[in-house]
């Protein structure tokens, strides 16, 4: 993409209305702006990072066995009164009334209708075990929204739900959860801690919720520092392996991590003192054993190998997509801009121009161009007549993992400068070399 030709609406000021440092450089950099409190616009680069995040969400899912379909925003408020959440709910539910005067609501989450769809379509045991998920759009009339995308009242959320035949197949289903999660959260360069929490208005037996450690977050957590320091990295998982999974989850399950609603001062007290922790969390994801909470009024039952009827076993697991933006540019950042981690970032490298108009800078700024396309990648290459200096600030503030600068003086001796943004180390180094090692 040339910036000539693009969509970047970077503002040169802070926006007064942003409290934390992920909405501010969020609107600084020109990814969302405000439609009204809690909905926002995705604009391109936004959108674009928005986009990487959820092929992130799908890939994990789909490798864990996860079956993607999509449901609607809008759903009926008589399966609602079925299962009993139509007045439970309470006030984060938007309700909407249809020109025949039928109630409806936008989705805060989708029990019932996927229990709705597994019903009508499933009896026997030997469909079973199934995952079905979704990602789309989300409504919760929050009572604050702020902090940008980070608590919206629209917003994009993955959300999976399980259907077993019984406690066991279903404690599995939510161990490839637990493992998938973890993948994913890696793969976006973020730690995301699984902590014991409280089942809240979904309701549940198991539970645990995902926090990224960020004094901006608004979970209160008690952790033992050493879950801290436990990576997937790079080994195999087999998600047909439940003794592998379960191992997986032991090993993360044993260090104490508790969100307030569960913490315990005397199991968190047996820590050694200078491993004990206690801070502040972003929740990026949460899953759910909940058994037969919603097949039971709902009438979800299969038929099992010796003939019986049995409701079905489900859990619910969900991911914030939208808030994961947030979360991670809290988790990475400087007081220039946005660091993306390169598994999330809209595009893979910057090429700055010094003087634009100057036949070689103009020349080698294209031929670099064309060969990170070749490699397979997206560049930005900032064609604009502005200034060195603010060519510059722009792409730190948007935080891209490479910046190639071109300027008739350095090609004079063969060479170009390679950024990092992480490390804000440069090196000079020819064209091809510099391409070479962004890709
Ligand atoms: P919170 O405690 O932050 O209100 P929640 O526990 O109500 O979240 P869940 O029902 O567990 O949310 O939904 C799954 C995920 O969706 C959450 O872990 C979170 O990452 C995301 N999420 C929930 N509410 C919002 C929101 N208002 N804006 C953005 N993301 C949200
Ligand atoms: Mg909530
Ligand atoms: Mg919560
Ligand atoms: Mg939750």
């Amino acid at each position: 993409m040339r910036l000539s030709r693009y969509f970047l609406p970077v503002l040169k000021e802070n926006p007064a209305e942003a409290q934390i440092v992920s909405h501010r450089l969020m609107l600084r950099a020109g990814m969302i702006k405000q439609a009204q409190a809690g909905i926002y616009s995705w604009l391109p680069l936004g959108y674009k990072v928005l986009r990487n995040v959820e092929a992130i969400v799908h890939q994990e899912q789909q490798r864990a066995g996860h079956i993607p379909l999509l449901m609607p925003t809008l759903q009926s408020a008589d399966l609602w009164r079925e299962s009993g959440r139509y007045d439970a709910y309470g006030e984060e539910m938007l309700r909407i009334t249809d020109r025949q005067g039928r109630d409806m609501l936008y989705g805060p989450t989708n029990e019932e209708l996927i229990t709705d769809i597994f019903r009508s379509h499933v009896s026997s045991y030997k469909d079973l075990p199934l995952t079905l998920y979704h990602i789309q759009w989300k409504f919760r009339d929050e009572i604050r929204p702020r902090f940008g995308v980070m608590r919206g009242r629209e917003f994009l959320m993955k959300d999976g739900y399980n259907f077993d035949v019984d406690y066991e197949a279903a404690m599995r289903a939510y161990d490839r959860h637990m493992v998938s999660y973890l993948r994913t959260y890696e793969r976006m360069g973020l730690k995301a801690i699984p902590m014991r929490a409280d089942s809240g208005p979904i309701g549940g037996e198991d539970t645990h919720e995902f926090l990224v450690l960020a004094d901006t977050g608004e979970s209160e957590v008690f952790y033992d520092a050493a879950i801290t320091d436990l990576t997937l990295g790079d080994r195999a998982v087999d998600y047909d392996d439940a003794a592998q999974l379960r191992s997986i989850c032991e090993e993360w399950t044993t260090p104490y991590a508790r969100t307030d609603e569960t913490h315990d001062e005397s199991l968190f007290d047996a820590i050694p003192e200078d491993r004990r922790k206690s801070s502040r969390g972003i929740e990026v994801g949460q899953i759910f054993y909940f058994g037969t909470k919603y097949s039971d009024p709902l009438n979800a039952a299969v038929q099992t190998a010796d003939g019986g009827k049995v409701p079905v076993h489900m859990g619910s697991h969900g991911i914030g997509v939208s808030r994961l933006l947030g979360a991670i540019i809290e988790a990475s950042h400087d007081d220039k801009g946005i660091i993306w981690p390169e598994g999330v970032t809209p595009f893979h490298c910057g090429i700055v121009n010094l003087r634009q108009g100057d036949e070689a800078a103009d020349a080698e700024c294209n031929r670099i161009y064309a060969a990170l396309v070749a490699a397979g990648l997206e560049p930005l290459y900032d064609d604009t007549n502005e200034r060195a200096g603010g060519k510059f600030a722009t792409m730190d503030l948007i935080g891209l993992p490479w910046r190639i600068t071109v300027g008739p003086r350095g090609l004079k001796n063969g060479v170009v400068e390679l950024t990092s943004r992480r490390t804000g180390e440069s090196e000079e180094l020819s064209p091809e070399a510099a391409v070479q090692k962004v890709a």
